[in-house]
């Protein structure tokens, strides 16, 4: 089980996403826009954010450019949730820091494997880190 943070302004998607998560077992915490998204990422650590590119103001690669200039911050893994994942977009969403993406709608074992695999890295980070400072 894990903190996940989902900044998604589409209901359906959000809706959809919490009730995966949620059945996966994790804690999930939800915000609609970047702002208030990047503001519960600073309270609340989350282990993954899912993060919607296209969002109302800030948009969502910008929101994982600040979180990658926080040194307290840029650990946190970042799954970008896109409608349209066309030639260039990866590489954008990389740039800007993402660890990973997922085309929406989502296909929900697609969705919940990306999501345990960078569960997983999440993990592994935290304990080479561990190893890193005893
Ligand atoms: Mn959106």
């Amino acid at each position: 089980m894990a903190k996940i943070i989902i900044i998604e302004d589409n209901p359906a998607n959000m809706k959809l996403a919490v009730f995966l998560l949620c059945g996966a077992g994790h804690e999930v915490l939800q915000a609609t826009d970047a702002e208030t998204g990047l503001a519960l990422i600073c309270a609340e650590m989350p282990s993954l954010v899912l993060m919607d590119v296209q969002l109302p103001g800030m948009d969502g690669l910008t929101a994982t450019r600040l979180l990658r200039a926080d040194p307290g911050l840029a650990h946190i893994k970042v799954i970008a949730l896109t409608a349209h994942a066309m030639k260039g977009d990866e590489e954008a969403m990389r740039a800007a820091g993402c660890d990973g993406y997922l085309a929406k709608p989502f296909h929900h074992r697609e969705f919940l494997e990306m999501v345990s695999n960078m569960l997983e890295k999440s993990n592994i980070a935290a304990t080479d880190l561990k190893g890193a400072q005893s």
